[in-house]
């Protein structure tokens, strides 16, 4: 390690967030002097307003599953009463433990905190605007993350909440508009329909979670219909007012929708503007993310950037690894970039989607021909319980070589299932190989090993 002693640290981090916080720990594990600089709260967006407290209020919507279904298997439920104010406490507490956690843990690894925004003077150097001073760095990791966009062109935007402030709102709307049609609109439509709001996802496009596989969007659409959500696709809201009967939301089409919130889930920019990036000559992309190479290196040398603030996979494992690979190469003498392909993710709806690999579309225009292997089915716990909710299992293999190309599983446990199910497929597993695995019964898993004939072969002549 080439550490400058001129300079006040070998490492200067900005953003105490999942990829910053990493990169700190494993560069300081490695013997390199590292500060680190969070102006709000160390554990970043999935700590404190994305993963883990999104995952705890998908917990709490799920119960109103259990307690209907319960009675299908002879239990008497008395009227459950759902405390959205005990729930946000009870979420608040476990959120500040995890902030302390993560504090603790970047202090014993010998990290110098500074809880303070960061902003580059110039390419080594650092200024702190709480403690009023600057730092210098050999090095800088910008690990800024993202944060979320409004339509700033739709009159009234200003009443419409993010992600952000959802997870602090005093009480559970009794209605809520939802916007968008991703991740984030889809999770929080979900939860809060489970939770007792009625809910409408208000989104753009032609069918939900572009990008993903058609049968999963569609089975996915169709499940939230039944849920009770009122998915609107095709649907923009044109201007919000705040009325006497709550928020206003003119619609493309002409009509009203009325809310008591309204969310909008978009999409998030990277956290760049005010950073000082021009002063150090760092290269931004189309939407103001840092340019790196697949060792996070930026355009300015020493300095470097990983995690949503680029513009590759906005996942927090993905963060996290480009975070350690970075130390491990800058500081630990070992070179490691980040694979980017196949990787897993779960989009936390109920049913739950999870989902790996190519998409069935994907393949087809790579393979000469595809083999497609779907069941859709009533999982065993539905038959006593009496939900008519499909489960959905799906495999996408090339013909030629017999390897699978993707996963796709929209049901209970789906995220579960797809983080094992990523490991053969990284492998490069066949079907062979997954037929030659020994099912475990009764699980919902079990379709994964036993779909023995394909429900339908695509090759290139078949157009599409
Ligand atoms: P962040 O975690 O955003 O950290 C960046 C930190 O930098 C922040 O704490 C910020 O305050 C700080 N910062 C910014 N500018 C400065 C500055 N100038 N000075 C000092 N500090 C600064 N991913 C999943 O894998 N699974 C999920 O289930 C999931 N759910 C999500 C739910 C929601 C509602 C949201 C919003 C995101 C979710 N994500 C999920 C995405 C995940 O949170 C991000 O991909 C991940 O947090 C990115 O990590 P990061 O280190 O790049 O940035
Ligand atoms: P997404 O990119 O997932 O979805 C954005 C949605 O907003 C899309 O449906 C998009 O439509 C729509 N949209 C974009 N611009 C407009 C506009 N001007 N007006 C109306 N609709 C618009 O972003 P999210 O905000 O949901 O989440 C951000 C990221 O955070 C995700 O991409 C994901 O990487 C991460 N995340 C991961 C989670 C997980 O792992 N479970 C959970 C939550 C977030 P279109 O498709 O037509 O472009």
């Amino acid at each position: 390690m080439a550490a400058g002693r001129e300079f006040d640290y070998d490492l200067f981090v900005i953003g105490g967030g999942s990829g910053g916080v990493r990169a700190a720990r494993v560069a300081a594990g490695h013997g390199a002097r590292v500060g680190i600089a969070e102006e709000y709260r160390f554990g970043g967006t999935c700590v404190i307003r994305g993963c883990v407290p999104k995952k705890l209020l998908v917990y709490a919507s799920r119960f109103a599953d259990e307690f209907e279904d319960a009675a299908g298997f002879g239990w008497s439920v008395g009227e459950p009463r759902f405390n959205w104010p005990g729930l946000i406490a009870a979420k608040d507490r476990e959120i500040a433990r995890l902030e302390s956690v993560y504090r603790d843990n970047l202090q014993k690894a010998g990290v110098a905190l500074h809880s303070t925004r960061a902003i580059l003077r110039d390419a080594h150097t650092v200024h702190l605007p709480s403690e009023q001073r600057d730092v210098s760095a050999e090095k800088i990791l910008i690990a800024t993350g993202g944060q979320p966009v409004l339509d700033r062109r739709i009159p009234g935007i200003e009443h419409a909440i993010t992600s952000n402030e959802i997870f602090h709102l005093e009480r559970l709307p009794e209605r809520i508009a939802v916007v968008g049609g991703g991740y984030i609109a889809l999770e929080f439509a979900c939860l809060l329909q489970g939770l007792g709001s009625a809910v409408t996802l208000v989104y753009r496009g032609e069918e939900i979670l572009r990008g993903f596989d058609g049968d999963l969007r569609r089975h996915l659409h169709r499940a939230l219909s039944a849920r009770g959500v009122d998915v609107r696709v095709r649907s923009n809201v044109t201007r919000i007012d705040r009325g006497p009967r709550g928020l206003e939301c003119e619609l493309g089409d002409g009509t009203t929708l009325l809310a008591d919130q309204v969310l909008y889930a978009i999409g998030r920019d990277p956290n760049t503007a005010g950073l000082g990036l021009e002063h150090a000559g760092v290269e931004l992309g189309w939407n103001g993310h840092v340019v790196v190479d697949e060792y996070s290196r930026s355009s300015a040398p020493h300095i470097f950037a990983v995690g949503d603030v680029t513009d590759r996979v906005a996942l927090t494992p993905v963060a996290i690894r480009e975070g350690h690979a970075f130390a491990d190469t800058e500081f630990g003498g070992r070179s490691a970039p980040v694979d980017h392909e196949l990787i897993p993710t779960a989009v936390f709806t109920t049913p739950e989607l999870g989902t790996v690999g190519l998409t069935e579309t994907a393949a087809r225009e790579r393979c000469r021909a595809v083999d497609i292997y779907c069941s859709v089915f009533r999982p065993l716990k539905a038959t006593l319980s009496g939900r008519n909710e499909p489960a959905l299992v799906k495999l996408v293999v090339d013909a030629d070589s017999g390897r699978v190309l993707g996963v796709h599983l929209l049901g209970p446990d789906a995220a579960e299932m797809i983080q094992l199910a990523a490991i053969p497929l990284r492998m490069g597993a066949t079907k062979a190989d997954f037929d030659a695995t020994m099912a475990v019964h009764p699980t919902l898993a079990e379709e994964l090993v036993t779909m023995r004939a394909p429900v339908q072969r695509v090759s290139e002549t078949d157009g599409g």
